[in-house]
């Protein structure tokens, strides 16, 4: 009997112990009966262009790509996909038949069905809000590009990061969309409650477990009936999720995203159907670990 060939894949990142991507990918792989697996590609900063050439001459199937390389890898990929080149970032690298190897980005697919699926989002309805402009954020403001939002409040601790970045998409695309710029300052993100309907947290402020870390301060009033999704899945609910619902409004956490970027790059990979509720509650295992 004749060994079955297992097909490789894995994420590149540094650090990446803490990752989800396995679980949810192995999951998802042994309840299809798929001889492929998943692995860890951690790769220290100074090792990176080393490390990258390893990994594209080794005989992996494809890798996901997350912080701090989404950019770093591209120089290194044949083609991209448009919204992987518009936005600068890959997460999900393919080999292709003729060895080729090509970059896309599934985030952006990841946060518009995270975003369809709260049932609480049409195009035409919301100004929505985005709290930061780092890597997550640049990914959902694509995805409400294309989703033709009427208009969109950036607020960062770097505006001169967001001009940089709204300029992209200004270069790259024809925009019916309003954006504006603004710092993350108290005053501006009351303002924004007050005025908006969705707000999305691209920030890390909310991780730590520990603390209850914030950017909605103690004596900012939150309108009832707000509308807020948080990109971070763990914990489960964050602070500022738990004040949105104290105050009579409706929270979603990152988890849809994760899920459904990672549907994608599965998708692409093996050609099948990506068993989504398998995904999800290898997820949720692991963060309720
Ligand atoms: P990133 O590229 O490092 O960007 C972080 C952004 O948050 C930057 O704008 C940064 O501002 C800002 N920030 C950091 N600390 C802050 C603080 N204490 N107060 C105010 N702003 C702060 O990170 P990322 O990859 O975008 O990830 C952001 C969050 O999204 C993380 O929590 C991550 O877990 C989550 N995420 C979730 C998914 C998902 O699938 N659900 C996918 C990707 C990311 P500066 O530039 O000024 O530092």
């Amino acid at each position: 009997m004749h060994e079955q060939h297992t097909n490789r894949v894995g994420l590149l990142g540094w650090p990446v112990e803490h990752s989800l991507s396995p679980a949810i990918h192995q999951a998802a792989f042994n309840s299809q009966h798929l001889p492929w697996h998943y692995e860890l590609l951690p790769v220290q900063p100074e090792n990176i262009e080393k490390g990258i050439r390893a990994i594209l001459s080794s005989d992996l199937k494809g890798f996901n790509i997350t912080a701090p390389y989404k950019g770093t890898i591209i120089p290194y990929l044949s083609r991209l996909d448009d919204i992987s080149r518009t936005l600068g970032a890959v997460n999900t690298v393919k080999r292709e038949e003729n060895g080729d190897w090509m970059g896309y980005n599934t985030d952006v697919y990841g946060f518009k069905k995270a975003l369809e699926m709260t049932g609480a989002f049409s195009s035409d309805a919301p100004i929505v809000t985005l709290l930061g402009n780092g890597g997550a954020a640049v990914a959902v403001l694509a995805a409400l590009l294309e989703m033709n939002v009427k208009r969109i409040v950036v607020l960062a601790r770097n505006e001169e990061k967001s001009i940089q970045l709204l300029k992209r998409f200004e270069a790259d695309r024809k925009i019916n969309t309003d954006i504006i710029s603004l710092s993350l300052e108290k005053k501006n993100i009351e303002n924004s409650l007050s005025k908006n309907h969705f707000i999305i947290n691209a920030t890390p402020v909310g991780m730590q477990h520990v603390q209850q870390e914030t950017l909605f301060a103690e004596d900012i009033s939150l309108p009832e009936g707000l509308r807020f999704m948080d990109l971070i899945y763990h914990p489960w609910q964050t602070y500022m999720m738990e004040q949105v619902i104290r105050a009579g409004g409706t929270a979603w956490n990152g988890l849809n995203m994760l899920i459904y970027q990672a549907a994608a790059a599965y998708e692409l990979w093996t050609g099948i159907k990506a068993p989504i509720e398998v995904m999800k509650d290898a997820a949720i295992r692991r963060i309720t670990k």
